[in-house]
This record gives C-alpha cells, structure tokens and sequence, in this order.
C-alpha cells in the first residue's frame, strides 16, 4: 500500500518550490528550479536526466520510470520549469496561506502542477509498476514559446500513446483542457524615407503613417464568430519630433481555431502591401503553436480520465476551447490524444495574486497517481 504526500507535506514541498525564482529569462534561476526538481524526482526512485539547452535558457528535465530497451508507447506528461515572473515577485506576492488559497508565484502556473504530478509517483518508480512507461518532461521556456524545447517535446511525443499537461487547471470547478486555439505572431517592419519635418517634408515618406495603415489592416482580420483574433501588442517608431520617421515596427499576436483559419490568417498576412508611395514592408510571420482540436480520440481520452477523477473524489469537466497556448498544442497537432489543465487547482496565472486551493491538493494527488498507475 502506497502512501501519498499529505495536504502538510504537499504544501510544504510546493512553497519550497516557489521560493526558488524561476524567471524564463533566468537561465540560472531555472537550473536551480530543475535541480530541486530532479532531486524529488530521484528520490522517489526514478532515472533522471538534465540536458543543457543553451546558455540564454535553462535546461531540460527528464524523468522516467521506463527500463532500458522498453521502447513501448507510454504516458507523456508535459509541464515547465519556468514562470513569467521576473526575480523579486516574491516580495509583490508573498508565500503565505490565506483561508483555503496558498499564495506565491509560479505556485498555481505551474510548480504545484509537477509536485503533484510527480509526487503522485509514489510507489510506482519501478518499472511495471504503473501499465504504460511514464516520461515527464519539464522544459525552460514555455513561457517565452517553448523555442528551444519543442524539438525535444516533439521526439518524446514520438514515443507517447497520450500526453498528459500538468498546467494549471481553469478556475470555477479545476476544469481541464481539451482544446486550445493555434498561436501565432508577425513581426512587421515599414522602411519609409528621412526627411527633416520642417524644411523638407514633401520628400519624406513617414513609416508610421503606413504603419497606421497596416495596423488597421491587421485588427480587421480578427473574426470573433469564427474564433480569430488579431492584436498589435507593441510598436515603435521614429527617431525625432521633427524627423519624418524613415522606421516602425510593430508585433503582433494572432490566435486560431483550427488549421483552415490558421492558413487564411497566414495568407492574408503574408499579402498585405503598403498603401502609400516609396514604402517597404518587411513582413515575418510564422504560427508558433498549432492548434489543439477536441477530436475523437481526446474526447475518448477525456472520459477515461474522468472515471480516475471520480475515483478520487471529484468531478473532472472540461473547460471550452481557451485562447492561450501551450505545449499541449505541439503533441496534440502530431496525433497524440492530450488532455491539458490537469495541475493544481485554484487561479491567477500570471498575476500577483496567483493561488492555489490546499483542499484540492490532497485529491489531485491521488487522481495523478490512479492516472499514472492505470491508463494504458
Ligand atoms: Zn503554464
């Protein structure tokens, strides 16, 4: 009989997660977090590796309770190491449990989603003690896109039967995630022509009067019927007052339901061509994630779980298809049947008041373990 972490043990293990500051942008605070990770992880008796992915980003976590030359299609469960708060949140959100919420960053997006996860591993580090061979990997980048990990992501997904995401589960009901749209982005630069605003302005030809343009070409294509949305999240211009500005860039952020919306946005993006004279647009768009469809084979998935959530105590329901992106997104668009938003509950991600419920944790951790021990 194993015995899994209590809600004192759980909270205890998740706050000293927290206090380890992992910024994506801190390659050494998400060593750090990767290190505490691993030593968890190699106590609970699993094989465990680390691989360096560059010096602007921190490593690759590996875990695994697969034997050498099981080459079986096992269980993927996906989650990341780093948050999106710079270092010093912890001073704007302090860890501290208020009622039923344990406050901190990182805590609820997603540190406590990987302790539960793999806490839930308890007793089940040999192999053959769970159906299927696990493989958790935790990257250092989701947050910034997941640029350096998606090749990784991708080759484990190769050996998956299912991808299981430990990111946070939705407020109002620890609802998880069974589509998520497409994400995408456009950088756009305007080459226009110098010129001094005052003694020469017929000769200039300004950036940002055709970056005014395209700008309202881009925020037309969003489509709220179909699920399409287009925003100009940054711009910059110009050089003086009374310069006609000879340059403008602006980033752009784009969302999708489905591939056939995916490729028109592309499409209409890659089109676009100035309105005004002796201009040059320089247009770089790319769809960063593709999007995660509730097919068949992840509706099936979905019931199955389901039977493991009442089997810890709760009802487990999922949310409508939600506008942010993760690495569900790049295992489920390769075939493999993903159910995302299975970590903590509670809510805030990304914001200073980021929590996590304590009642839930106990469950979820025992909802993991009958997911990991069971589904085959
Ligand atoms: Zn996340």
């Amino acid at each position: 009989m194993t015995t899994l972490p209590d809600t004192a043990q759980l909270v205890a293990g998740i706050q000293s997660w927290m206090r380890c500051e992992s910024p994506t942008r801190s390659p050494a605070g998400v060593a750090a977090m990767a290190a505490l990770v691993a030593e968890h992880a190699r106590a609970l008796g699993l094989r465990v590796e680390v691989t360096p992915l560059g010096e602007h980003v921190g490593p690759l976590l590996y875990a695994t309770n697969r034997a050498d030359g099981d080459t079986r299609k096992g269980l993927l469960v996906l989650a990341h190491l780093d948050t999106v708060h710079p270092i010093g949140t912890l001073q704007d959100n302090p860890i501290r449990i208020e009622g039923d919420r344990l406050y901190g960053p990182g805590g609820y997006d997603m540190k406590a989603g990987i302790y539960l996860a793999l806490s839930a591993l308890a007793g089940l580090a040999e192999p053959g003690a769970t159906r299927l061979p696990i493989d958790f990997l935790m990257v250092p980048d989701e947050e910034t896109g997941s640029h350096a990990s998606r090749p990784h992501i991708e080759r484990y997904a190769g050996q998956a039967r299912y991808g299981l995401v430990c990111e946070p589960a939705r407020a109002e009901g620890g609802k998880c995630v069974t589509a998520r749209k497409g994400t995408g982005m456009l950088r756009l630069g305007v080459k226009g022509r110098p010129a001094h605003a005052g003694v020469a302005h017929q000769l200039g030809r300004s950036a940002i009067r055709e970056m005014a343009h395209q700008v309202l070409a881009l925020e037309d294509m969003t489509d709220y019927a179909r699920g399409v949305t287009v925003s100009v999240g940054t711009i910059s211009g110009g050089t003086a007052t009374n310069t006609v500005p000879a340059q403008c860039n602006c980033v752009v952020d784009f969302r999708v339901p489905d591939m056939g919306a995916a490729q028109d946005v592309l499409r209409r993006m890659r089109a676009l061509c100035a309105v005004g004279p002796d201009v040059e647009l320089d247009i770089d768009v790319e769809l960063n994630r593709p999007p995660m469809v509730k097919d068949e084979a992840a509706t099936a998935l979905l019931a199955r779980v389901q039977g493991y959530a009442a089997e810890a105590g709760f009802a487990l329901e999922d949310a409508p298809m939600t506008g942010g992106g993760s690495d569900a997104n790049f295992t489920s668009a390769m075939g493999v049947p993903t159910l995302d938003g299975l970590g903590a509950d509670g809510d805030g991600a990304h914001t200073l008041h980021e929590h996590i419920l304590v009642s839930t944790l106990e469950q979820r951790t025992r909802f993991w373990h009958l997911l990991l021990r069971d589904l085959a």
